[in-house]
């Protein structure tokens, strides 16, 4: 869950910019590295594609189905070990790390549906997920976006 937030948020605006972890290879490899892939460039390459998909289909864009290409040649063998059955999942090797984010994503949806939202300040590009009771954080930081969007309340009222 963490691995597929980062994922989520690796392209924030800063100041204005956009700052992209995946962007720059050199970069990007190290961050698929920090998250378990391998860091090759078609690794990257998928991740960024996974990524995008992902914003979109987070964001109300996009319909799941969207994602569907990203788990072709994707399988599940089962094994009987004395442990008792064991799943195994077989990916393209350059996919595995797109394959999980997507599997993460899926998960999530079944557990927490609709806690994975972005955050309700437009001029902010992350995503948050509400694991509070409530369900009703709107801002992926209280300090950053909920302050700002505070701020702008009490200055439209003292107007
Ligand atoms: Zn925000």
């Amino acid at each position: 869950m963490d691995a597929l937030l980062d994922l989520l948020n690796s392209r924030p605006l800063v100041n204005g910019e956009e700052h992209d972890a995946l962007g720059d290879p050199d970069q990007g490899r190290r961050w698929a590295r920090e998250h378990g892939g391998k860091g090759t460039l078609a690794e990257l390459a998928l991740l960024r594609q996974a990524r995008d998909l992902l914003q979109d289909v987070a964001r109300g864009a996009s319909s799941p189905a969207a994602l569907a290409p990203l788990l072709e040649g994707v399988h599940q063998i089962p094994e009987v070990t004395p442990a008792g059955l064991r799943w195994t999942l077989t990916t393209p090797p350059q996919a595995r790390l797109a394959v999980e984010m997507v599997l993460a994503w899926a998960a999530l949806e079944q557990e927490l549906p609709g806690r994975l939202r972005p955050c309700a300040n437009q001029e902010c590009r992350l995503f948050l997920l509400d694991r509070s009771r409530a369900n009703r954080a709107r801002w992926c930081s209280m300090a950053v976006c909920g302050n700002r969007a505070k701020a702008r309340r009490h200055y439209e009222r003292t107007r």
